[in-house]
């Protein structure tokens, strides 16, 4: 089999990891090229864009793949649209990874919003002076014209223009402990955090932080996924499914 990877996530990196272990199995993760100096996969790695879903079907007979793996990050919505258009448009098998969202637990104060644009709008009900921005590089525009909270951006990447005006960026790359996040938010004086609903163990840290803190969440809730695309939530759910293919 040839399987394309849809990467840019840890579980894109260790479903090649363990696909590309197994004898007689290709794969080819591909990348975005959005991080300068990614961590690397087992097997081949290609970057950049495909050309929409016309360009990635193209790119698929082109390469005689035999089977797409989406294991994109969950806000990724555009290049898992065209994962399910272009595996159709090639008759070929799609398989979605998503780790499963984050959810509240008691001690939690999450006010969940649709989009960035709604968390951006949101903040100024909450009457926040220091906000902690961990929402990427992309999308940081939507905050760009508020004159309050003052915000603390982190992400991986140096961000471009528009930024807010009053703000300090920290580029760090996760895993992040709960003793550091906490540290960061109180030498910072954060008062509010605002998240995307990533999921996942990496960036779980500042959640707990903010709640030891009593500290709100703005909260932005994931796109939906497309129905009808087989689904699972973890790499070994995803190995055991392609095994199942694989024989039959
Ligand atoms: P997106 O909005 O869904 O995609 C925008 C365009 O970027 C796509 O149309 C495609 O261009 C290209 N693209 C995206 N992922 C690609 C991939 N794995 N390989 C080749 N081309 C890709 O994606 P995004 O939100 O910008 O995220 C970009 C990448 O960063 C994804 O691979 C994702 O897994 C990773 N990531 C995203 C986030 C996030 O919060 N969004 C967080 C962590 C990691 P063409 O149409 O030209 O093919």
């Amino acid at each position: 089999m040839k399987v394309l990877v849809l990467g840019g996530t840890g579980e894109a990196r260790s479903i090649a990891d363990r696909l590309a272990a197994m004898p007689g199995q290709l794969v080819i993760t591909s990348l975005a090229g959005r991080v300068s100096n990614p961590r690397l996969p087992a097997g081949e790695v290609r970057i950049g864009g495909f050309g929409g879903p016309a360009g990635l079907a193209e790119w698929l007979r082109a390469e005689r793949v035999d089977l797409v793996i989406d294991a994109t990050h969950p806000f990724a919505a555009r290049i898992t649209a065209n994962a399910v258009e272009a595996a159709a448009a090639c008759g070929l098998p799609l398989l979605l990874v998503r780790r499963p969202a984050w959810t509240p637990v008691p001690g939690d104060d999450w006010r969940r919003v649709p989009s960035l644009a709604s968390a951006a709008s949101g903040l100024a009900d909450l009457d926040a002076a220091r906000a902690f921005l961990t929402i990427g590089r992309q999308g940081l525009a939507h905050f760009a014209d508020l004159e309050t909270p003052w915000f603390l951006i982190r992400c991986v990447e140096p961000p471009e223009p528009p930024l807010p005006a009053r703000a300090e960026v920290v580029l760090s790359r996760g895993p992040f402990t709960v003793t550091g996040e906490l540290d960061l938010m109180r030498r910072r004086r954060i008062d509010v955090l605002v998240t995307k609903n990533s999921g996942g163990r990496a960036a779980v840290a500042k959640l707990a932080a903010a709640r030891e803190l009593g500290m709100p969440v703005v909260m932005v809730s994931r796109p939906p996924v497309p129905p009808d695309v087989p689904a699972v939530a973890s790499v070994d759910a995803a190995i055991a499914w392609f095994r199942a293919l694989l024989n039959g």
